[in-house]
């Protein structure tokens, strides 16, 4: 959809094939018991410029869509880490130096630690897990568990034995380290189908463009000097491409596209990472401090308090980044896991009048060191590749998508 908006904001016709019966991918909403749910609680960040831009240039709405907070890194009971009211460096400084739950000889190395990574321009002479990068600058227990491990989790949805410093470097550098309004935190008031990929194919079709959806396309092939589409019933022609599929489906689609073969081959060589969310439904408000809280001692990682981000009455969202243990239960055992860890920390709280948990088993590729990505140019002239898989500094992210699908319009434009 970025991509499409971005070639529609050029008066360029475009046609978006999606093969689910709605338009958002891994980021959409989902109706449960007449309460708009989305299949993951999303998590967007001042440093999303691209995605913020695409979301106020379609979205007429954009200013009140999405819950804006400074940063307040917050582990419930062990651990808080705010952003001062200083220009930057100094808000990160400060809010490192006064963090609530680390001793000041941890303090300091995690300032030391930033420091470190700005005077080496956060670039890396090469890559390492995120866990030996940590090490080497002595970062101490309470830092790491509560600040560290769960950033690189909730960014690189991948555990720190195994996620790229490099990639997690960049995540610094472009939040904690920069403007302070790009550590903000923003949560979406609005599902995340009516966030941006709705307003989206309105502003397409708006330009003159279409938006099909229960389109899934079966093949791609090359066709004299542009590409036909095929879906199950129909057939198309277009002289460009933009290929955004999931990378687990792109050899398949392409399969008769030799010059492909290579960067097919990069996308079934990705490994996979879970996102699970659990919706528990009360009758009352559970009463969480902020709308956002990190937990330390369960499978819960983050607690949503949608009542306050979106006023969904008694609403809460838990998520859990990355494989663990969590994946060896039932959905009913997981929900009544979560409850229980909810009543403990915050209760007694009644029995919830629903639940809903939503496993994205391929929620992100695994951001491992190292990695290999496929560029969104491809050896084929005019086809592209997009998707939050391609070539980026960033991990799976909304940004990484979007910035994707904006760089293959570009270059469909520069093309002419
Ligand atoms: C539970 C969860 C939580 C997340 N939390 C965050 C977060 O807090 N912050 C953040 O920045 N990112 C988060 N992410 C990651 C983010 O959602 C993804 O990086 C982003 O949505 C990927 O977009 P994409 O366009 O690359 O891929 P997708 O969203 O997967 O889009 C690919 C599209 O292709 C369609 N498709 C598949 N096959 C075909 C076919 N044959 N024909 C036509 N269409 C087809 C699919 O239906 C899908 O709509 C989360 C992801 C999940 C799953």
């Amino acid at each position: 959809m970025a991509a499409a908006v971005t070639l529609a904001e050029r008066d360029v016709p475009v046609t978006v094939f999606e093969a689910a019966p709605q338009l958002g991918g891994r980021a959409r909403g989902v109706d449960y018991k007449a309460t708009a749910l989305d299949n993951g609680q999303h998590i967007l960040i001042g440093a999303y410029r691209e995605t913020l831009r695409l979301i106020a240039l379609v979205n007429r709405d954009a200013a009140n869509a999405l819950q804006r907070s400074p940063l307040d890194w917050r582990i419930h009971g062990r651990f808080r880490l705010r952003a001062a009211s200083l220009p930057a460096p100094l808000h990160l400084a400060l809010g490192l130096l006064t963090v609530r739950g680390a001793s000041l000889a941890e303090r300091w190395a995690a300032a030391a630690f930033m420091r470190a990574m700005r005077n080496i321009s956060f670039r890396l002479p090469r890559d390492i897990a995120v866990t030996e990068l940590l090490r080497q600058h002595h970062q101490g227990q309470a830092m790491t568990r509560h600040l560290w491990h769960p950033l690189c989790i909730a960014a690189l949805n991948t555990p720190p034995d195994i996620a790229s410093a490099q990639v997690f470097l960049n995540v610094l550098r472009d939040s904690l380290d920069a403007q302070r309004a790009d550590s903000e935190v923003m949560l979406a008031r609005v599902d995340l189908s009516a966030l941006f990929p709705g307003p989206a194919a309105e502003y397409v079709r708006s330009h003159g463009g279409q938006v099909l959806t229960g389109h899934s396309v079966d093949a791609i092939t090359c066709n004299g000097d542009g590409y036909a589409v095929q879906t199950r019933s129909q057939h198309f022609e277009f002289t460009h491409a933009v290929c955004a599929l999931p990378p687990h489906r792109l050899s398949a689609v392409t399969a008769s596209l030799p010059e492909m073969s290579h960067s097919a081959a990069l996308a079934e060589c990705l490994q996979y990472q879970p996102i699970y969310t659990v919706y528990l439904q009360y009758p009352q408000r559970v009463p969480l401090p902020v709308p956002m809280l990190g937990l330390d001692d369960g499978l819960a990682q983050w607690v949503f308090d949608r009542e306050t981000i979106n006023g969904q009455k008694g609403l809460i969202a838990a998520v859990i980044s990355a494989e663990g243990p969590h994946q060896d239960l039932t959905q009913d055992d997981l929900a009544q896991r979560i409850h229980e860890e909810l009543s403990r920390q915050f209760g007694p709280l009644p029995a919830p009048l629903w639940q809903r948990v939503i496993a994205e088993k391929r929620a992100t590729f695994a951001c491992t060191v190292d990695l290999q990505r496929p560029p969104q140019r491809t050896p084929l002239k005019h086809f592209f590749l997009a998707g939050d898989y391609t070539e980026s500094e960033y991990p799976a992210t909304l940004e990484a998508a979007v910035r994707s699908g904006i760089a293959c319009a570009q270059q469909i434009t520069a093309s002419g």
